[in-house]
């Protein structure tokens, strides 16, 4: 892949453990920005301080770093447009959307939260899609004004009565949405804070992105975008919205049914390159249909016209049997030192010589460094009486113990 160089950016909110998801949308995104020598970027989407999860910041910088996928730009390193940190970012929001309020394509709503709720039930019951009924939209100027003073209110995006917008996503083409299906979207909450549309339009424009790369779950979103894009007279960046990760059933991917938090694979001993490799294959498929390869090799062949739009399932079979692959491509020596450092066994103060053996031994069945003091302990432990005798299929009598 070639081109004008790509800044992309990566934008997690820290409301728990890191996600798979995360990662998979870093991996796309640091590929085509490196692919075309641009960079790469991480953006902390912390505005939901309702949802806000203590500790989840340090969670995310160290699995994303752990899988290789680091950031030139980000909250802990630094840049040229930062704060990379929406919640150290409010005044350029307020700033934001006073030039929206000036150019009229926004609007201030001082409905209250009563007259929403019954609005909602009203077209639930009509089976009407749940709609502002633009109730504040006609305010004149002077009006809107001299209320704002006493009465709280939020603003809210004037989205065309009729007609219809049209995005474009760099895999599907151009999508278009009807304007009368499209919500006068809430930009500033009363409390002052931005809404994710407002905060994450305002940043991939203010930090130069030219391609957002994120979930399909987004795309519902794009309409929205790309008025709010309009709204401020500015051109839309290239929309790339990625499949959906399934669970086996083919739901969506949920910790229910599937292990998403990165830390999970770390710690049983998956290895970074073949979570990366697997991240790779979702959706995405080698020009050569090769499964085995790292993100170099994914760098270089990537082109978006190799991914496919129906939702890949992530297979956990797959993974292991990637992460096997991965286990024997290491030398023993760096197999033994992955298990180490990795806090993989208890066996480390055994004898070295010893130790090695085990490794070499074990290296050939192993799919998880989590499974290596299972399969070598016999290599360090005397079996027990019970043990012993189980080998020779009998109780545990002197007799048998002997035999063995
Ligand atoms: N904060 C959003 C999320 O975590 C970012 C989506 C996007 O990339 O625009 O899903």
């Amino acid at each position: 892949m070639h081109g004008t160089p790509a800044r992309t950016r990566v934008a997690p909110s820290p409301t728990g453990d890191p996600h798979v998801g995360t990662a998979y949308q870093a991996l796309f995104s640091k590929a085509v920005a490196e692919a075309t020598g641009g960079q790469f970027l991480l953006r902390i989407e912390d505005t939901d301080r309702e949802r806000y999860h203590e500790g989840s910041e340090a969670k995310i910088f160290r699995a994303l770093r752990w899988l290789g996928l680091d950031w030139d730009e980000g909250p802990d390193v630094g840049g040229p447009h930062g704060p990379y940190r929406q919640s150290e970012r409010t005044a350029i929001y307020r700033e934001h959307a006073a030039m929206l309020l000036e150019r009229g394509t926004a609007y201030r709503c001082f409905c209250t939260p009563e007259r929403l709720t019954q609005l909602r039930e009203e077209r639930q019951a009509a089976k009407l899609p749940i709609r502002y009924d633009r109730h504040c939209a006609g305010l004149s100027a002077e009006e809107s004004a001299a209320r704002a003073e006493g009465e709280p209110h939020v603003l809210r995006l004037r989205v065309p009565d009729s007609g219809q917008t049209v995005g474009r996503d760099g895999c599907r083409g151009e999508v278009a949405f009807r304007n009368d299906e499209i919500d006068d979207q809430v930009l500033m909450k009363s409390d002052g804070f931005p809404t994710y549309h407002l905060a994450n339009v305002v940043d991939d424009r203010l930090m130069g992105i030219t391609h957002v790369i994120r979930g399909e779950e987004w795309l519902p979103s794009l309409p929205k975008h790309v008025l709010l894009y309009a709204a401020f007279g500015w051109e839309p960046p290239t929309f790339v919205h990625t499949p959906l990760l399934r669970n086996k059933d083919k739901s969506k991917l949920s910790k229910r049914k599937n292990p998403v938090s990165l830390d999970h694979y770390r710690e049983e001993g998956f290895l970074p390159e073949a979570l990366v490799n697997f991240l790779g294959t979702l959706g995405w498929s080698h020009p050569e249909e090769k499964d085995f390869f790292g993100y170099r090799e994914f760098v270089e062949r990537f082109d978006w016209s190799r991914l496919s739009l129906a939702g890949p399932i992530f297979d956990l079979d797959k993974l292991q049997h990637l992460n096997g692959l991965w286990i024997r491509s290491l030398t023993p020596e760096e197999l033994r030192e992955r298990l180490l450092s990795g806090g993989f066994s208890r066996f480390g103060e055994a004898d070295e010589r010893l130790l090695a053996d085990a490794v070499e031994l074990v290296q050939e069945r192993l799919t998880r460094l989590g499974e290596f003091d299972e399969m070598a302990a016999f290599f360090f432990e005397r079996p027990g009486i019970d043990e012993a005798a189980s080998l020779v299929g009998k109780k545990a009598t002197p007799e048998a113990v002997k035999e063995v």
